[in-house]
């Protein structure tokens, strides 16, 4: 299951020829990239990657919110536990689709609902419990507490990073592709235009080049058209006689 989903979320974009960073998956920061389990909203090939505590359980792990230890003791504690583990899955489909609402509601000039914001409340309460400061090198640092065998462990984590982004000033840059993934604009005019140019852009540029090249044959038919010219043929007039 691990291995089937570990392929599955193979970032799209490869490897660029000059550089050894690769580039991120669509969404560019993690929460961002979790809104994006739900694939294309925007299209009619929308999938929903979440089916599952299980499937909640790989994406963290294969996003770095878990160890593969951890992974594996939530895993079974899951199994053993089904009931509880599903609403812990459950939290995390409002989580993101809270998180989808705050992102999308106000792009829509629409207000964001109040259920929402609810929901986002009643999961920060719940995360910031297992949140204390303590001292490291004689400085207070914030450390999570409690979260052993805890099943609800990795959505606290994500609730974090879901407070982290609606603080920061990125969340006024996060913008929505025509596919419906969500993604980060960095750039430095804001004008970055799709989640993925290899993927997304790639299909507009082909598109216009499409329409272009019709648009050129069309000229082209039309101008190999014979016309008839209508030329007025004008009489030479005499202006005077030479001496
Ligand atoms: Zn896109």
């Amino acid at each position: 299951m691990y291995k089937t989903l570990k392929e599955r979320y193979r970032p799209e974009r490869q490897w660029p020829a000059n550089s050894t960073e690769p580039f991120p998956m669509e969404g560019d920061i993690l929460m961002l990239q979790f809104v994006n389990t739900f694939r294309n909203r925007s299209t009619g090939d929308r999938n929903d990657l979440l089916h599952d505590y299980e499937c909640l359980l790989a994406w963290c792990c294969e996003f770095g919110i878990i160890s593969h230890d951890e992974y594996q003791v939530l895993e079974l504690e899951g199994r053993c536990y089904e009931h509880e583990a599903a609403v812990v899955w459950q939290r995390a489909v409002k989580l993101r689709e809270s998180m989808h609402q705050f992102i999308y509601s106000p792009m829509r000039g629409r207000e964001i609902h109040e259920v929402d914001l609810f929901y986002f409340n009643e999961l920060v309460n719940d995360a910031n419990a297992h949140i204390r400061f303590e001292l490291d090198n004689n400085r207070p640092r914030q450390a999570w507490t409690d979260m052993e065998e805890q099943l609800a462990a990795p959505l606290w984590k994500l609730v974090k990073h879901a407070v982290d982004l609606v603080n920061s000033k990125a969340f006024d840059y996060v913008k929505k592709c025509q596919c419906g993934n969500v993604y980060l604009d960095t750039t430095h005019g804001k004008n970055r235009r799709w989640c993925n140019p290899l993927t997304c852009g790639q299909t507009a540029r082909m598109k216009t080049y499409r329409k272009r090249r019709q648009e050129g044959e069309r000229v082209k038919e039309n101008a190999g058209e014979p016309k008839i010219m209508n030329v007025e043929i004008v009489e030479p007039k005499c202006v005077g006689q030479v001496a």
